[in-house]
């Protein structure tokens, strides 16, 4: 198959031929070539990686009933907004909660293909964060415990080694020793939900947490304004940075701001979507929690000010992000794709469009006007799974 488009967020016209779910070759467009796919208006990227996903579509990863079919229902819903693969995020629960949502996430992989490639690995967001209003945003306070090394391993027995990122808060005595295991077991370790001070902060990272989940979010609503553990987290050239850029979760001129601290190399999109995502605006459930989605697209602990995940889709943060920051189409592309992979170790794999790698590749439209995206088409290895162009594959 060859798909022809506008690589990145560039205006260079490619031809992007694929064989046998891999990238073959990339090369400049001419004119007598067939082309399968694509046209030379759209622009083609590497399929978006999403780090952070609670659900889509009414299908709740944090719900122990929640079943395979379900889950495969989901992962088909996100390639229409251009994510080929994601971390299924399992939040604050008790023992049994989280091995029952780790189980379905293994079954539902193990049951349907299309699941299994679209796992980069499993996300464990708490329970080891901090206890307090504010920093623990939506995870149920009677859940929070300190890191306990042995009961991670029984999750990462359950998950079959599929874990890849823990976020937790340094702020525990228990930390430290818990970061140097997980490092050492090739987990990735985020610091998130914090209260910690900013010594805390730099001894986490000293034992190798790698990543701040989505900084400004999940802390106080009021804080110190010098020092504390956002400055501290930005400050850190030894930490990427996941950002949710709904417009909601951060104002537009702190977006601009973290982007310069942490740079387009360091900085990470994700959704930290809800089952309510990609459904309209009403109350909801995620775990055991009532949420509410207002019209304006905000997910709300109802009767707080406390947000509680999200309903972006990565799509739009990829859009927003443009809007709000100095990033060009291509860096936020990027943030989208690329650096997921890289934090995860896995650029051999996918993450850019190269000779050699996965071929999961969205087409898509880009009003740079209105600032907006419309995705077009998606193929994950190889092969045509959303196709709005409705052009033969
Ligand atoms: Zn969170």
């Amino acid at each position: 198959m060859i798909i022809r488009g506008k690589i990145g967020g560039t205006e260079d016209v490619v031809d992007i031929i694929l064989i046998d779910g891999s990238v073959g070759d990339i090369l400049p467009a001419v004119l007598s070539r067939k082309v399968d796919l694509g046209n030379e208006t759209v622009h083609a990227a590497a399929g978006f990686i999403d780090l952070q996903l609670n659900g889509y579509i009414g299908v709740d990863f944090n719900n122990t009933e929640t079943t395979p079919s379900q889950i495969l229902d989901a992962t088909k819903a996100l390639w229409k907004t251009g994510v080929t693969s994601y971390c299924p995020t399992i939040i604050t629960g008790s023992g049994d909660h989280i091995n029952g949502c780790i189980e379905n996430i293994m079954l539902a992989a193990d049951q349907h293909p299309e699941v299994d490639e679209a796992i980069a690995g499993l996300h464990i967001e708490g329970p080891f964060i901090s206890p307090e209003d504010g920093p623990r945003g939506a995870h149920p306070r009677e859940h929070v415990r300190p890191p306990d090394w042995d009961e991670f391993r029984s999750w990462q027995k359950k998950a079959d080694g599929l874990i890849r990122i823990v976020t937790l808060s340094p702020e525990w005595p228990e930390a430290i020793d818990f970061i140097d295991r997980a490092v050492d077991s090739g987990v990735i370790v985020a610091i998130g939900h914090t209260a910690a001070t900013p010594a805390q902060i730099d001894a986490a990272v000293k034992a190798g947490a790698r990543l701040s989940t989505h900084l400004g979010n999940g802390s106080h609503a009021k804080i110190d304004r010098h020092p504390n553990y956002i400055w501290e987290q930005l400050a850190s050239d030894d930490l990427w940075a996941s950002f949710i850029v709904d417009g909601h979760h951060l104002p537009p001129s702190v977006v601009k701001c973290f982007m310069r601290a942490k740079t387009t190399d360091r900085s990470i999109l994700v959704t930290d979507a809800i089952a309510a995502a990609g459904l309209p605006s009403g109350n909801y459930k995620l775990g055991d929690v009532a949420v509410e989605v207002t019209p304006e697209r905000k997910v709300c602990l109802p009767g707080t000010p406390y947000l509680a995940g999200s309903v972006l889709e990565m799509h739009d943060a990829i859009a927003n992000l443009v809007r709000f920051s100095d990033a060009s189409l291509g860096d936020a592309l990027r943030m989208a794709s690329y650096n997921p992979a890289a934090l995860l170790g896995r650029t051999d794999w996918t993450g850019s469009l190269e000779s050699g790698k996965r071929s999961d590749i969205v087409l898509f439209n880009w009003d740079e006007k209105n600032y907006s995206i419309d995705i077009q088409v998606t193929i994950v290895k190889g092969k045509v799974v959303f196709n709005k162009l409705k052009v033969e594959s």
